[in-house]
């Protein structure tokens, strides 16, 4: 079974990461420490986290003390959407390198294709729109790729649509080497996939576990975690449901990025290459697909770059 991906540019993408959204500085350093011990080489932030000082302090350390070396390690950060502007974007890549203390990125994704004014929501609890267009950030970040300040590029939350204006671009100098969206068994992205997949796009998969700490979960929203059907098979193999719903993207070549900040969850979420699911397993769990988003990103739903009311 493949422990990693390998993307357009060549280059190895370790296929378990850990997650670092709404990790806490009373956590996240051990958490990030623990995870290179335990053999995480793959750790996915983004600016907008502000997690990165501590990600780079616990990679400073785990380098010291001679756990890994930096071309061991696969490190993905994500540019926000007030940086969208093409003059804009270098600099938002320097604050991320310099928060990491890092002198590249292996990879750097346009976090959301929509480009905002500012951080501030309007009176109705919706970004700002500003003028630009992904396109042009994309220039932005292949000037990244020149610089040597990134080994490569990518996107996250981009429908088939924009990542086809993206690929048909008359200049376009490099292909996005991923695009990072939500998938996990209630939301399979079936058609999105394979559009990426047959275009040499690699996936990550983003909310792997559900998202359970998310701050706008009802007691309604549908739990993977708790999902009797994914339990049952869990026990077959004595795993959890975590490990089988980590396990389910190794067998699609979908990169998985589960979050925690517990030393015991990160060892538990690595421990998914020992077990196979059979193709009826898999079938099955593609079958309770309900298209079922956790990240709607409903704070730009009027944004005329919105990815989500195509199909995919
Ligand atoms: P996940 O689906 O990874 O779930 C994380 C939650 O599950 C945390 O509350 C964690 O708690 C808990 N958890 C972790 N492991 C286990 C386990 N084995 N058993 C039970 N509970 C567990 O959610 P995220 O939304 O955080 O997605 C993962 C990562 O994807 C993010 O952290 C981020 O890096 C990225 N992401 C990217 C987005 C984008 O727009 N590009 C959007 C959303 C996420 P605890 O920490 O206490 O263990």
């Amino acid at each position: 079974m493949a422990n990693h991906v390998v993307l357009n540019t060549g280059a190895k993408m370790p296929i378990i990461g850990l997650g670092t959204w709404k990790s806490t500085s009373i956590g996240l350093k051990d958490a990030v420490k623990a995870a290179i011990d335990i053999g995480y080489r793959l750790i996915d932030t983004a600016y907008l986290y502000k997690t990165e000082i501590d990600i780079g302090e616990a990679i400073a350390e785990k380098i010291k003390e001679g756990v890994v070396k930096r071309e061991d390690l696969f490190i993905v950060s994500k540019l926000w959407s007030t940086f969208h502007e093409k003059s804009a974007v270098k600099k938002a890549c320097m604050l991320t390198l310099t928060d990491l203390k890092l002198d590249y990125l292996d990879l750097y994704l346009i976090h959301w294709p929509m480009g905002f004014k500012t951080n501030d929501l309007d009176d109705s609890g919706f970004f700002v729109p500003d003028d630009t267009n992904f396109l042009e950030t994309w220039e932005g970040m292949e000037e990244l790729v020149d610089a040597g300040l990134v080994k490569a590029i990518g996107v996250s939350n981009f429908n088939h649509k924009q990542l086809d204006l993206m690929l048909n671009k008359p200049d376009l100098k490099y292909k996005p080497a991923v695009n990072q969206v939500e998938c996990h068994p209630y939301l399979t992205q079936e058609k999105l996939i394979k559009y990426c997949h047959s275009n040499g796009i690699a996936v990550t998969a983003y909310s792997p576990l559900g998202s359970p700490g998310r701050l706008w979960a009802t007691p309604e929203d549908p739990s993977l975690l708790e999902d009797p059907r994914i339990k049952a098979i869990a026990e077959k193999y004595h795993k959890t449901s975590a490990q089988v719903l980590i396990h389910f993207h190794i067998q699609r070549n979908i990169i998985a990025i589960p979050k925690s900040e517990n030393p015991s969850r990160i060892a538990e979420n690595f421990k998914v290459f020992d077990f196979e699911l059979s193709k009826e397993e898999m079938d099955t769990i593609m079958n309770f697909n309900r298209n079922w988003r956790y990240c709607p990103l409903q704070w730009s739903l009027k944004h005329k770059d919105y990815p989500f009311n195509e199909e995919y």
